[in-house]
């Protein structure tokens, strides 16, 4: 069976701010943020740098031996600014 090459968070694309641990459960939280300030979008193809909203997603991952694991991810969410495809609905922002 070939193991995929990269397994583990890609360092330049995501970056942990916080292990929790919690004797409940038991769990533990990595709090983690998107660390690019550009995003390119889906729909045309245009970078931007606008911030539009933040959010997070949340995930939940395989125990960690007995330990229930959840991944808490800070995401951005851009504006497209392409002058073209602002008017069209639904094109007000990208992840
Ligand atoms: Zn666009």
């Amino acid at each position: 069976m070939e193991l995929p090459i990269c397994v583990l968070v890609d360092p330049t694309v995501l970056q942990c701010h916080e292990i929790e641990v919690q004797e409940v459960g038991p769990l533990i939280r990595l709090r983690m943020a998107a660390i690019p300030v550009t995003a390119t979008c889906p729909a045309c193809l245009q970078p931007s740098v606008r911030i539009h909203s933040r959010y997070k997603r949340t995930l939940t991952d395989l125990p960690w031996a007995n330990i229930s694991a959840l991944i808490e991810v800070s995401v951005r969410r851009f504006f497209c600014d392409n002058p073209q495809w602002r008017a069209l609905v639904g094109h007000s922002g990208m992840t």
